[in-house]
C-alpha cells in the first residue's frame, strides 16, 4: 500500500533514503527532548529520526491517508502521531512547551507560512532543518546586497542563523516537483532582545520590502512626515541593502520620530 500523492497537500515523497537519511543527520539537537517533523507522509524521514534515541520523535500530518499508513507501518510511532495542521495547532499545548526541533521535507505551497508559524513560537524552536524549494531557501539564506534578501529572510535572520546546506534535484521525489530543491538549517542565534519596538520592525521591514525598488525615503515616508530629518545617506538607500541590525536602527530612529510627531499633534491641537 502507498500513499496517492496529493497536489494540494504539496505531496511530493522523497524516494532516495541516502538523502533522507543526510537530511535527518544535518539535525544537531543539541539540550532539546523533542523533534517534531512537519509532513512525515509515507515517513522516509521519520525512520531515521527515531533511530536517534537522543531525542524523542513526533511528527504532524494533515494528510488521513498518510496517517493511516504510518500507522500501519511504523507502529513505534503510536501515540507520537498529530494529525492536524500544523499552521493551526497551538505548539506549546499539543508538542512541548520546552523548546524543541523542526525538521520536515516541507508541504511548497504553505513554507512561508510555516516560517511565519515559527516565528510566532521562536522561543520553543531553536533549530529547525528543512527541505523546501530552492528559491525560497535561497532567500532565507541570503544576506543584504543580494537581490533576493527580502522579508523572509531579515524576519528569520533577526532570530536565527541561517545555513544552506545541499541542493536536490526534482528525480528523487514521486512525483517530481517542477522545482528545484535545497535543505536548510537555522539556528537559533542566541538573542532574545530585537533591540527596538518589534512589531514596529515587523511593520518597516514589510513597507520597505514591498516597494524594494524605491529608496528608503520613499517607502517609509508613511511612518511620518520627519522622515527627512534621518541621516540623508540612509534615506537614498534600498531596503535590499539594510542589514537585519541596520533595520532595527532604522526601526528606533522612526519611533522616535513618530513619538515626537505625536507629541507635536498634541501640543497643536491644545493650541
Ligand atoms: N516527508 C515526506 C517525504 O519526504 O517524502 C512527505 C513530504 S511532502 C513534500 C509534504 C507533506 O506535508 C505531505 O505528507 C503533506 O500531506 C504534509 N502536509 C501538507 N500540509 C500540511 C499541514 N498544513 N500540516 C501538516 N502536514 C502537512
Amino acid at each position: 500500500m502507498f500513499v496517492r500523492p496529493k497536489k494540494k497537500l504539496g505531496q511530493h515523497f522523497l524516494t532516495d533514503k541516502n538523502i533522507a537519511r543526510d537530511i535527518v543527520n544535518h539535525l544537531k539537537a543539541q539540550n532539546i527532548e523533542k523533534v517534531l517533523e512537519i509532513g512525515p507522509g509515507m515517513g522516509v524521514l521519520t525512520d531515521f529520526l527515531l533511530e536517534n534515541n537522543d531525542y524523542e520523535t513526533f511528527v504532524i500530518e494533515i494528510d488521513h491517508e498518510s496517517v493511516v499508513y504510518l500507522r500501519q507501518y511504523i507502529p513505534r510511532l503510536e501515540g507520537h502521531i498529530i494529525e492536524g495542521d500544523f499552521l493551526r495547532i497551538n505548539l506549546a499545548e499539543k508538542v512541548s512547551d520546552k523548546p524543541f526541533a523542526l525538521i520536515g521535507n516541507l508541504p511548497y505551497n504553505i513554507s512561508s507560512q510555516i516560517f511565519f508559524k515559527v516565528l510566532e513560537n521562536k522561543d520553543l524552536i531553536p533549530e529547525i532543518v528543512c527541505m523546501l524549494q530552492k528559491e525560497v531557501a535561497m532567500r532565507i539564506a541570503s544576506g543584504p546586497g543580494s537581490k533576493v534578501y527580502g522579508i523572509l529572510s531579515v524576519f528569520l535572520q533577526a532570530w536565527y542563523n541561517v545555513e544552506y546546506l545541499i541542493d536536490v534535484p526534482p528525480h528523487v521525489f514521486d512525483p517530481p516537483p517542477q522545482v528545484q530543491s535545497a535543505v536548510i538549517r537555522l539556528s537559533a542565534n542566541g538573542r532574545t532582545e530585537l533591540g527596538c519596538n518589534e512589531k514596529l520592525f515587523f511593520r518597516v521591514v514589510k513597507q520597505a520590502f514591498n516597494q524594494r525598488r524605491k529608496m528608503l525615503r520613499n517607502s517609509i515616508k508613511s511612518f511620518s512626515p520627519r522622515v527627512e530629518e534621518l541621516d540623508s545617506i540612509l534615506l537614498t538607500r534600498r531596503p535590499e541593502q539594510l542589514s537585519v541590525e541596520e533595520f532595527i536602527d532604522l526601526t528606533n530612529n522612526i519611533e522616535r520620530l513618530m513619538t515626537g510627531s505625536q507629541e507635536q499633534g498634541v501640543l497643536s491641537r491644545e493650541n
